[in-house]
């Protein structure tokens, strides 16, 4: 059975991540007035993995024999009018996210939760494998600046990515 405190700290980090995924499908409406296909592909990916992601907890604090319960989503504020200054942000919330699977983790270790913990490390991996892959992207934006060919190729790159459901835990 999963502690209250823990449960708790679960629903908030659900919510998180569903957050996530409705951020990333506001910041896909930007690519899709642009007619940047790969960059749709790419986020339209990214809204996936975060449903995933959410889900993956809302399975386990059952399997836990916890209760799931749903907050209100807040509203996605996209703070870019660029595709760089889009990416700034897609890093910066990572970080963010990374920040809360890490709290998330020091509340099942004041408990004691060892398989909340275990469990846990399959969010912390993923983050370190998100951070990565946008920063890989933001640096090549970095590289392009106001070469519209070369954002043409790139978009032609994101839009080979392929949504792969993640095994979680
Ligand atoms: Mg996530």
């Amino acid at each position: 059975m999963i502690s209250s405190k823990l449960e708790q700290a679960f629903n908030d980090q659900i919510n998180k991540e569903f957050y996530s995924a409705y951020l990333y499908l506001a910041m896909k409406t930007y690519f899709e007035e642009k007619n940047l296909k790969g960059f749709v592909n790419w986020f339209d990916i990214q809204v996936q993995e975060e449903r995933a992601h959410g889900m993956g907890m809302y399975d386990y604090v059952h399997e836990r024999g916890g209760k799931v319960e749903l907050g209100a989503i807040d509203k996605p504020v996209v703070e870019g009018s660029t595709p760089l200054e889009i990416f700034e942000q897609v890093l910066k919330h990572e970080e963010f996210v990374t920040s809360r699977i890490n709290a998330l983790m020091d509340v099942a270790d004041e408990v004691k939760d060892r398989a909340a913990l275990s469990f846990l490390n399959w969010y912390l991996k993923e983050q370190v494998e998100e951070e990565a892959s946008v920063g890989g992207v933001l640096q090549t934006l970095k590289l392009i600046g106001d070469d519209k060919k070369a954002l043409l190729l790139l978009d032609k790159d994101l839009g080979t990515r392929v949504f792969n459901p993640p095994v979680i835990g």
